[in-house]
């Protein structure tokens, strides 16, 4: 079995850490590197499509830090992984590693974690992100099955990074190519989501990627009749700032929270 660490907050339970070892590195598209690795122990690993690792990278200070990235793909009988690694052009620790990622290299990660995954009861659902949120999105609808119905809006840099999706279920799919790097606040994705017409019945909606764009698009829900319970929001990454996530919460369930901490 996999060692533990302590766990980060009181009250969480510890999350297992995994020895991961690259046996190949390959583009997928232009600006997409999918790494796979063989994973020890795979029999105890225990996730849900959507959920992420907290792989342990060094940073530019020789000390490790924590950067997310989402399962793409995982085989427990034959002890294969795989995470696909947006190459984003900011030169960032997680981006490099891929970049020079070579069989037998390893990684120490910390999960699975993450609460985007699907969630039983929706009549259809709704998922929006750019790139880095592709393998999720892709996992998670890849795991829906036939009778369901999935409609997608999907940032990505250029046309070349499209991929083809592997799914069962009746899914509209429309990509929303930038022509350029990923920008904060991307009006596409924004403009996109507003003029979608829910459909009847109960949806959920994932709002996943860039914080400032996922927190527009949240309020945009809410404004338009959705349950926050329907929405599931999350912060990929944010401009200046490294690693980690960003919970999506207005400030008045903010105050409120900050309020039941006493
Ligand atoms: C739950 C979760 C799942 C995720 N899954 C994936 C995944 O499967 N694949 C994936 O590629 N990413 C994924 N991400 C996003 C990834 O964790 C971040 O992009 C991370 O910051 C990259 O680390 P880095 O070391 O390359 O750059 P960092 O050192 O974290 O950042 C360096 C600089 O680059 C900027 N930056 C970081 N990421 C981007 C970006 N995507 N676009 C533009 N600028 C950026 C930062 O703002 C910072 O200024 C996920 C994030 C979360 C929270």
């Amino acid at each position: 079995m996999p060692d533990a660490f302590p766990a980060a907050r009181p009250m969480k339970p510890p999350m297992p850490v995994w020895t991961l070892t690259v046996t190949e590195a390959r583009d997928v598209t232009p600006h997409m590197r999918r790494v796979s690795f063989a994973l020890e122990n795979a029999q105890g690993f225990e996730h849900q499509p959507g959920q992420d690792l907290v792989l342990i990278m060094t940073g530019d200070d020789g000390q490790p830090g924590r950067r997310h990235y989402t399962v793409r793909a995982v085989d427990r009988e034959a002890g294969s992984l795989d995470i696909d690694f947006v190459l984003h052009g900011h030169g960032g620790p997680a981006e490099r590693w891929a970049l020079s990622a070579k069989p037998g290299d390893t990684l120490k990660a910390r999960g699975p974690r993450g609460r985007t995954i699907i969630y039983p009861g929706a009549d259809w659902r709704l998922f929006v992100g750019d790139e880095t949120c592709l393998p999720g999105i892709f996992a998670m609808i890849e795991s829906l099955p036939a009778t369901a119905k999935a409609f997608a809006f999907l940032e990505v840099a250029d046309k070349a990074d499209q991929q083809p999706l592997n799914a069962i279920c009746d899914v509209e799919l429309e990509w929303l190519v930038r022509g350029g790097p990923a920008e904060p606040g991307s009006r596409r994705l924004i403009d996109r989501l507003a003029l979608f017409a829910p459909r009847p019945g109960r949806g959920h909606a994932y709002v996943i990627g860039e914080t400032s764009t996922v927190r527009t698009q949240r309020q945009s829900l809410i404004a338009r009749g959705f349950d926050k319970s329907q929405i599931s929001a999350e912060g990929y990454w944010r401009r200046g700032r490294q690693g980690g996530h960003d919970h999506i919460f207005d400030e008045a369930e903010m105050a409120a929270r900050m309020g039941t901490r006493g």
